[in-house]
């Protein structure tokens, strides 16, 4: 896929990638094998049709291709865009065994943005007028877990409060995820749809200090989905972490993408703008506050990671963009301790080179320390991305719900937590996950939901989705 060029991305906040031309798209489909068993399909965790789609956008069919997609996915613009498709459904694409598999995930980018261009809207459905069934349910959080369950109750006949502690609606994918990675008309284009369903945003509304979950039941709700995230941030707990100039991923790409602090002083919130920032971390996180900091007009960026390349949890295309716009990799190194100077202010830190050992409990190689490889790596900018929890402000604030040691809300396979007529899903049930599986677990709470409410049994078979 055509993108734009290194050197002049990196003085933009716009999206890397083109997208495909419908030309384009039909040579790609047209690689498909049509498979009579298309194991591209157990990648995917909400059963896109993907051998029917392909299929479609050949015969240059979009407006099927994208209804198949939408059957089971609500947010194909932004899974498009942002899902691990190699570790998902391109993964598991029989081509990939000895070609390069079929770009499932660029083909459903190009088809959601083809829909939208055609209606001029955020490309869904018409919203149909169906009936009110009387009940009001709430959802506490606006991420993919809380707008995908409201979406669906609210087609079911509910009436549907979301509840969102931030002044916009859509978690990560606008507060988080970068603009040049995903564009935030396009999350706004899925929440107006959302709302365009009469589904109710309060925003601003801290649900645990405005009201709490058991007053939300006293108030009327007949159910609570709780989609609040993992926002969290975790830090190193090492000697000097307090100084001036060092953030956490979270509030330094909150600052840069919610609140446009690199459109100051037009916009109200200041970030620094390091000369030379260095990123802790080596996930998703990590690629796009250093990739952000490129492009706040950092003049050197280095990502220091304690594992090699091979070890690192991000995506391949965001290390590769990385790479390719000039953020410096110090693999096998780790911090020690954060320098200030007298005022305060951050001015590097101390790290040690590394080796891997034995693998760890979660099968990858442990980090050894070398002793004696002590260096100081200069930064005025230090941004920690090693990791976010979930907040525990619904766990301390709900009477009876249970928590994991790591502090995530306790959900069985449909959402259910231990408190009747309390739902839960996403990265809070979790931990810090994906888009899709947060996707999953919302629609897979709305159906429980809607099961509990209308006193209807289970089904046999498993539901994808959050599990205990
Ligand atoms: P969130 O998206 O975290 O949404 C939770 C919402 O709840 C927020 O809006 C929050 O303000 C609100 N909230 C919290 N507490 C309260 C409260 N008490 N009252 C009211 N509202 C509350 N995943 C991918 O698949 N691909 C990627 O490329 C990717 N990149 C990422 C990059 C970054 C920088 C980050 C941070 C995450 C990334 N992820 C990625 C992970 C993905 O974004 C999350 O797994 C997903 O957003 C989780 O969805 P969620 O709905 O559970 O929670
Ligand atoms: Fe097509 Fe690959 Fe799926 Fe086979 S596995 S149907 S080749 S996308």
């Amino acid at each position: 896929m055509a993108e734009q060029d290194a050197a002049v991305r990196v003085g933009n906040f716009q999206e890397v990638p083109f997208g495909y031309n419908a030309e384009q798209a039909m040579a790609e489909a047209s690689r498909c094998l049509q498979c009579k068993t298309p194991t591209c399909m157990d990648g995917c965790p909400v059963e896109v049709d993907i051998r029917s789609f392909l299929l479609a956008v050949e015969a240059g069919n979009f407006a099927d291709a994208i209804g198949i997609i939408k059957a089971t996915n609500g947010l194909p613009a932004v899974c498009g865009r942002v899902c691990p498709q190699e570790t998902q459904c391109e993964e598991q694409c029989l081509l990939g065994k000895k070609k390069r598999p079929v770009a499932i995930g660029n083909l459903e980018r190009f088809l959601a943005d083809w829909e939208r261009e055609q209606k001029g809207t955020n490309g869904s459905a018409k919203p149909v007028a169906v009936a009110r069934n009387g009940h009001r349910v709430a959802i506490v959080g606006s991420g993919p877990a809380g707008l995908t369950c409201a979406a669906d109750l609210a087609r079911m006949g509910y009436d549907v409060t979301i509840f969102e502690a931030f002044h916009k609606a859509g978690g990560v994918l606008i507060y988080g995820i970068p603009e040049f990675r995903l564009p935030k008309s396009i999350v706004q284009a899925e929440v107006d749809y959302v709302a365009s369903l009469g589904v109710e945003f309060r925003y601003n509304h801290v649900i645990g200090k405005l009201d709490t979950v058991d007053e939300l039941l006293e108030q009327g709700f007949s159910a609570v989905f709780v989609g609040t995230g993992a926002g969290l941030p975790y830090f190193m707990g090492l000697p000097g972490e307090n100084a001036i100039g060092i953030y956490s991923a979270n509030e330094y790409l909150t600052r840069s993408n919610l609140m446009r602090a690199y459109d100051f002083p037009n916009a109200d919130t200041p970030v620094l703008r390091g000369d030379r920032v260095a990123v802790i971390g080596g996930g998703n996180v990590a690629m796009d506050a250093a990739r952000t900091a490129l492009r706040l007009g950092s003049r050197e960026v280095s990502l220091v990671y304690r594992r090699s390349r091979e070890e690192m949890p991000a995506r391949n295309e965001e290390i590769h963009h990385a790479e390719q716009e000039g953020v410096r990799f110090e693999y096998l190194c780790a911090p020690t301790r954060f320098e200030s100077d007298d005022h305060g202010w951050v001015r590097g830190m101390t790290c040690v080179r590394m080796q891997l050992g034995e693998p760890d409990d979660s099968g990858r190689r442990r980090p050894v320390t070398i002793e004696g490889s002590e260096f100081f790596l200069p930064a005025d900018v230090i941004v920690v991305a090693i990791g976010n929890g979930p907040n525990p402000l619904i766990a301390q604030t709900t009477a009876d719900i249970a928590t994991t040691k790591r502090g995530t809300i306790r959900a069985d396979k449909f959402g259910r937590t231990s408190k009747k007529g309390v739902y839960a899903g996403g990265d809070i049930v979790l931990g810090a996950a994906t888009v899709i599986l947060a996707m999953g677990a919302g629609k897979t709470a709305a159906r429980a939901i809607d099961r509990d409410l209308r006193g209807i049994a289970d089904p046999v078979e498993d539901e994808a989705g959050a599990t205990a």
